[in-house]
């Protein structure tokens, strides 16, 4: 193995952990990350999931502010939670993304709406094996309003969350398509440069502001709708990685940049801010649509639950705090042989 290789194998493991906010917290989640990370790499990079649905907070109704602001750090810290488990929970993996030309031409504008439909049609192997991200949002949309009715307060946390991962997935146009990681047209690294080096680098100057959630009425549609618009995007995500290839050197491609005292290879800055012009604020876009989307959800969930009150629900305990960290240790101790979430 020539060194070369031994640093672009790692950079696939180590370069999320460069993000801000890992650099601020890094000492105190770090070993934790770093065990995660090098199991796969997380959709939307660990930095883009937690702000959608720390963002997706303060766009909620007014009742719902002080509950959800009060639980924010817990709604930030397990936006991951989906991908942390990937490797350690049967049945995980495929959530996350859908292989949209696995059924043919058009095929999320005629696969059916709602899940059962789809297993009378497909069987439930079939979706398994090609990802079932858009029905997947639809039942944890249910869980979430269970969870409200409930008024309880630790699954309204961890549904929520989990939700909001999911919704962010469906809005990444890479987890559409089997070509995931551009690993079918040479593009090797895509998805990572797309979801986790293009927003570390400019995600500061994105403007997420997205105004005041609202109703959903029709949640099955508007799942779909997202990745539709995710698969809409697919096209300029690859043929302007490949346009720009085309014009660039290797050696300009790519650079080695210095990551926690590690050189590793990643895509040069210049590279990157040319695509990233290219794509004309379509990474912004998918952000601040997600972040739309998942303070919909939420805020349709409590509607639909018949508006709970919020403000006399209990605090998580001291017990269900190490209960979750224990579920997350164990996630790290357990792999299992899915597709990688770097890939998709
Ligand atoms: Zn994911």
């Amino acid at each position: 193995m020539t060194i070369n290789k031994i640093i672009f194998g790692k950079y696939k493991c180590l370069y999320l952990f460069d993000f801000k906010w890992f650099r601020l917290f890094g000492i105190i989640f770090g070993c934790l990350i770093m065990q995660n990370v090098c199991a796969g790499n997380p959709t939307w990079g660990f930095w883009a999931h937690q702000r959608i649905n720390r963002l997706a907070v303060f766009t909620l109704p007014i009742e719902m502010q002080p509950f959800f602001k009060k639980h924010i750090e817990y709604l930030t810290e397990n936006a991951v939670n989906p991908d942390k488990r990937r490797y350690a929970v049967v049945g995980e993996a495929p959530r996350h993304y859908i292989d949209a030309e696995a059924y043919g031409d058009s095929a999320l504008y005629r696969l059916p709406l709602f899940w059962n439909d789809a297993v009378a049609q497909y069987t439930e192997d079939t979706l398994a094996l090609n990802g079932i991200v858009p029905w997947a949002i639809q039942q944890y949309k249910y869980q979430l309003t269970e969870a409200f009715r409930e008024r309880n307060t630790r699954r309204i946390l961890r549904v929520a969350a989990d939700l909001g991962h999911y919704i962010a997935d469906a809005n990444v146009p890479l987890h559409t398509t089997r070509n995931y990681n551009g690993q079918l047209t040479g593009q090797e690294g895509i998805h990572a440069f797309w979801e986790s080096r293009l927003p570390e680098l400019f995600a500061e100057e994105y403007d997420m502001f997205t105004g005041a959630a609202t109703y959903e009425e029709k949640t099955a549609r508007r799942a779909w709708q997202a990745v539709r618009g995710a698969n809409a995007a697919l096209d300029s995500v690859l043929r302007f990685e490949r346009e720009l290839t085309a014009r660039f050197k290797p050696e300009q491609k790519y650079a080695l940049e210095d990551r926690n005292g590690t050189l590793l290879k990643t895509y040069s800055r210049e590279f990157s801010q040319r695509y990233h012009q290219m794509l004309a604020a379509q990474v912004e876009r998918q952000m601040r649509a997600s972040v739309k989307m998942v303070g919909d959800f939420w805020m349709t969930c409590w509607i639909d639950a018949g508006q709970p009150d919020l403000t006399t629900t209990t605090d998580l305990t001291e017990i269900q705090k190490k209960e979750d960290e224990s579920e997350k240790q164990n996630w790290l101790k357990r792999l299992l042989k899915v597709r990688t979430e770097n890939e998709n």
